[in-house]
């Protein structure tokens, strides 16, 4: 008699975020015999590198974020779940995730975490209130809000110091994102709102870039540095460099300088590109393992991007500490590449002890100043000004998802670099205000639980 055979149960992998670590990781297993569960706490799979367009009117949400289960409507190994996955149990191969007062826990065979990273105010996370960061969506509709609102506010304003306030922007952070954001709020007050209002001049904004480093994009360096400081100030922003934030409030910051003065900026619209906190998932992770993790929260994986004890548990992109290596797009992509790849080897009978070391190709980094103004470093190789701008165009269209993302992308470009109108000037009370009410909301929630329990 012989025993009836059962299927077997195809290997389980688990996906934890939908960014650039998790999606490329989650595509790389397209044809594998695997069931993967991908769960991210957001429907989207968001392209932040463009955030700072969304926030100043040029590209659509919708340009930069595709939908995660379209996107990967035709990879039928798939299943997409929204959630926050809020706790992982690594001995147990179980994650769990909520979506309001839903609980879900889905079992995994291989795990790959790729939640990323959030903003950090280096332990004054109170600024966070006046100062917010560009990290999500929300992020970019309400910093959209909040600088169109400022000069709405302006126009209605017959105090001078009131329209002065109202009128000054400030960025604290000169990497990437911070030059970019400064660069395009001073080009929005300068071409695309020049002579839209009556009673005040757009032109007459201030911009104000700060930085506790003593030069702008300091991981490039040198020559790249001080050309994009010399196009910013052409544009008219006033970069503050050697200055530490040291309070920020409601009307303005204060700034402690190299030289220990102190000097304070009113300001209205202030926000914040000065540095990560990666996901408290390392935390959980570290804590299960002892594998160290950093003062920004990154896990120290092993050289296949693993946990100790754990070969089956990949950390990747900007929740990962290997080598120094940034947290770039690059990192969290070939991370994910590198994970699916092992994940597929192992099923073909490969051993965790054979796996070849991760190893990434840096293939340069880039960021924008204003339009027809870019700086570039590939290798030993700097370019800047137009032609690095143009790099920049091509390579950003190049990794965004979906031809009609591309497509509605170069044509908002075309509005909005050839001539001075921006397509997505719009914005809402919600988007302005809604993050502040939710903390209100969260954090009365959490006194009257207090307060429950204290009383029984
Ligand atoms: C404004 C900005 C500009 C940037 N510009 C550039 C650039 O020009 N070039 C470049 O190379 N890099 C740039 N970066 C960095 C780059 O975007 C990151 O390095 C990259 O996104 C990291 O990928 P990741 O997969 O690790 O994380 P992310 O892409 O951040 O993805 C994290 C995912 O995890 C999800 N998630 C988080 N926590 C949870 C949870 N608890 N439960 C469920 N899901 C969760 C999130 O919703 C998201 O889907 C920029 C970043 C920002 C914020």
């Amino acid at each position: 008699m012989s025993t009836p055979s059962t299927p077997t149960r195809r290997h389980r992998v688990v996906v934890i975020g939908s960014g650039f670590g998790g999606l490329f990781a989650t595509q790389a297993l397209g044809r594998a015999p695997v069931d993967i569960t991908l769960i991210a706490r957001t429907t989207h799979h968001l392209f932040q590198p463009l955030l700072y367009q969304v926030a100043t009117g040029i590209l659509s949400v919708g340009d930069i974020a595709p939908t995660t289960r379209i996107v990967l409507r035709k990879q039928k190994n798939v299943e997409v779940l929204l959630g926050d996955v809020e706790t992982i149990d690594l001995a147990a191969g179980k994650v769990t995730s909520h979506l309001l007062d839903r609980e879900t826990v889905t079992e995994f065979d291989s795990l790959i975490v790729a939640a990323g990273a959030g903003q950090s105010y280096f332990g004054n996370d109170h600024f966070a209130e006046f100062a917010p960061g560009m990290k999500t969506v929300d992020d970019a509709l309400e910093l959209r809000g909040r600088i169109l609102g400022a000069f709405e506010q302006a126009e209605l304003s017959d105090d001078p110091e009131e329209r002065a306030r109202l009128l000054t922007f400030v960025v604290v952070g000169a990497g990437p994102t911070g030059v970019e954001l400064a660069g395009q709020i001073a080009e929005l007050a300068h071409r695309t709102l020049a002579g839209a209002f009556r009673r005040i001049d757009p032109r007459e904004s201030r911009v104000v870039l700060l930085d506790g480093a003593a030069s702008v994009l300091p991981v490039y360096g040198g020559k790249l540095s001080a050309k994009a400081a010399e196009r910013l100030e052409k544009l008219g922003v006033e970069i503050q460099l050697d200055s530490m934030v040291t309070n920020v409030d409601v009307d303005g910051l204060l700034v402690r300088h190299k030289n220990g003065t102190e000097n304070r900026i009113e300001s209205q619209c202030k926000v914040w590109s000065a540095g990560v906190q990666a996901s408290p998932l390392g935390r959980q992770l570290g804590e299960q393992t002892g594998a160290e993790v950093d003062r920004a929260g990154r896990v120290h994986v092993n050289r296949d991007l693993t946990l100790p004890g754990y070969p089956n548990v990949f950390v990747i992109g900007d929740m990962m500490a290997l080598d120094d290596l940034p947290g770039l797009a690059q990192v969290a992509m070939q991370g994910g590449k590198y994970a699916a790849k092992e994940i597929r080897a192992g099923l073909d009978g490969a051993r965790p002890a054979d796996r070849q070391p991760f190893k990434y190709f840096d293939k340069g980094s880039m960021a924008t100043i204003s339009r027809f103004s870019a700086v570039a470093k590939v290798g030993k190789l700097e370019i800047s000004g137009f032609i690095g701008w143009v790099m920049w165009l091509v390579v950003h269209l190049m990794y965004l998802i979906g031809f009609r993302n591309r497509l509605s992308t170069v044509i908002s470009w075309i509005v909005s670099f050839l001539g001075r109108g921006r397509a997505q000037m719009t914005s809402t009370e919600q988007q302005v205000f809604a993050r502040n009410a939710i903390d209100m909301l969260q954090e009365h929630s959490r006194a009257s639980a207090a307060e429950s329990r204290e009383a029984g």
